[in-house]
């Protein structure tokens, strides 16, 4: 670990980073390497005490159909294997490879699609049988697997390391990295950010970047910039050790039964994607929670965890040592939130990253350091902009029943044209009763109700089942 930065707060600085997770420190390391003078990163308390410290680890560049995402995926994979080398800080990679199993038909379409566009973008993917799928995983049960996918280059590393790793590269860059240094508000004249208040004295700066992590909708609100996330409850579950499990299997996926699968300890980390979830203190959270963890509601996940063991069936018969639950960001459409904010000119935002945050996290940084030191960003960023969020996203009520969904997105079969079913009704047209008489299917269309399609006389408006073929189309009249 480097040793915290205790220097005094400066008066003044070029950029602002507020947040020592992986997001802030790779947003400080990016800067630094693109030479911006006088970066200062501040942080609440130490680096890694927000969510940063305990998640799981998995790199993964396989997955998405964003070609934004993999982008930042192969980046921050890329980025995190030489760290070390640069910086002297281990990172804990292991690229010992990642295995997504398809065990319905729906998702080995969905992963043959990924795969094709996966290979496109340059990531190097293997459909594999279920024979070689247990000749990896010799633990897994594979009777009902339809075919694996296996990336060779994914696997895991330690996220503690990798950020101390990043704030080291920072720090050697010219970057200051203070810690025990809240934000408690912001400066701002004419439209735009000019520094942050701490107790210690205010900062005046060009560019504040929140990175605040599960704080970062709180702190947004002291600018009145609007940043609609909301912790939830994640958990995963380390056993004790078990005989024979191998440190260089390669990670496990099995989203139809909500987990994953990796060696810590001897024994097996078991993560967890359960479809509903629960969101925590949407009231806010409480600005002295560091390192903290939640405690875990058994009766709501048991049957996850019961059904996510199936695919290991040896973790039912070994002791629990830890069954782990710490809150993570949420955002209204499972996407990050970044970028600079409309209501304030040179306040930018890196945050809500829905528990990809350390396989992105390098990417992000230079997304966004790029975006501040050039004064636009080096790839595509439509769909992460924070621009594309609303401010009746941010209402208690929203995120509540929300967030009860796109946590369990990350595990779903992403068939086309499935509408978000939570937290519908924000806005509805002077005609919507008129468009209800005429049996309208309607749609979220950014928080408007929007008919889709309408129902023959005689029938219900209701979604067809939803499938990689012709669906969503109306049922025929009674
Ligand atoms: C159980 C679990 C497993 C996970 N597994 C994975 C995984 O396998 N792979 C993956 O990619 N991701 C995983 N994640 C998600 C990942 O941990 C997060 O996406 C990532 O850590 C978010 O980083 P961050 O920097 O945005 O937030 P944080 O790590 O929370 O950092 C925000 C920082 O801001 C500081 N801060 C807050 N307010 C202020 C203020 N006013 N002034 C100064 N500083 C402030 C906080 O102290 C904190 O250190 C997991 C998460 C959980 C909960």
């Amino acid at each position: 670990m480097t040793s915290p930065d205790t220097a005094a707060v400066p008066e003044r600085a070029r950029v602002v980073v507020v947040g020592g997770g992986v997001i802030g420190a790779s947003v400080a390391y990016h800067l630094a390497h693109l030479g911006m003078p006088d970066v200062v990163l501040l942080e609440r308390d130490r680096l890694t005490s927000g969510t940063t410290w305990h998640a799981a680890g998995l790199m993964a560049t396989f997955g998405s159909t964003s070609q934004t995402s993999t982008e930042l995926r192969m980046y921050t994979r890329d980025l995190y294997a030489r760290l070390e080398a640069e910086t002297g800080q281990a990172t804990g990679l292991k690229q010992v490879g990642l295995i997504e199993l398809a065990i319905e038909p729906g998702r080995l379409e969905e992963y043959r699609r990924v795969a094709a566009f996966n290979r496109l973008c340059g990531v190097e993917v293997h459909e594999i049988s279920p024979a070689e799928v247990a000749r990896r995983f010799p633990l897994a049960r594979t009777d009902d697997v339809l075919a694996g996918f296996y990336i060779p280059g994914d696997g895991r590393v330690n996220p503690v390391d990798v950020t101390m790793a990043l704030a080291k590269g920072a720090r050697m860059r010219g970057a200051r990295v203070v810690e025990g240094v809240p934000v408690t508000g912001f400066r701002q004249r004419r439209g735009a950010v000019t520094g942050v208040r701490t107790a210690q004295g205010d900062v005046e700066a060009e560019f504040v970047v929140n990175c605040a992590g599960m704080w970062a909708r709180q702190l947004g609100e002291l600018a009145g910039v609007s940043i609609p996330l909301q912790a939830a409850e994640h958990y995963y579950l380390l056993t004790e050790p078990i005989e024979g499990v191998d440190g260089d299997w390669p990670v496990l996926e099995d989203p139809a039964n909500y987990g994953y699968y990796r060696e810590e300890g001897g024994g097996l980390m078991l993560g967890l994607f359960e479809p509903v979830c629960a969101p925590w203190n949407v009231g806010g959270v409480p600005a002295d929670f560091s390192f903290g963890e939640l405690p875990p509601n058994w009766d709501r996940m048991a049957p996850y965890v019961e059904r996510s063991m199936s695919r290991v069936p040896v973790v039912a018969s070994i002791g629990i040592k830890k069954f782990f639950c710490g809150p993570e960001s949420f955002t209204p459409d499972l996407l990050p939130i970044v970028g600079e904010a409309p209501e304030l000119k040179n306040y930018f935002v890196a945050a809500g990253l829905n528990s990809i945050g350390i396989l992105t996290g390098g990417g992000i940084g230079r997304v966004v350091a790029q975006w501040i030191a050039e004064g636009r960003p080096d790839i595509d960023v439509t769909g992460i902009n924070i621009d594309r969020l609303h401010r009746y996203q941010a209402n208690p009520e929203y995120r509540a029943t929300r967030t009860v969904e796109s946590l369990g997105l990350v595990y779903a079969t992403h068939y086309p044209g499935r509408p978000m079913r939570t937290a519908r009704g924000a806005k509805i047209s002077p005609v919507h009763h008129r468009l209800v008489a005429q049996r309208a299917y309607f749609r979220d269309v950014s928080g408007w109700e929007g008919a889709d399609w309408y129902a023959p006389e005689g029938a219900e408006p209701q979604a067809g089942e939803l499938s990689w073929g012709p669906s969503m189309t109306p049922p025929a009249p009674a």
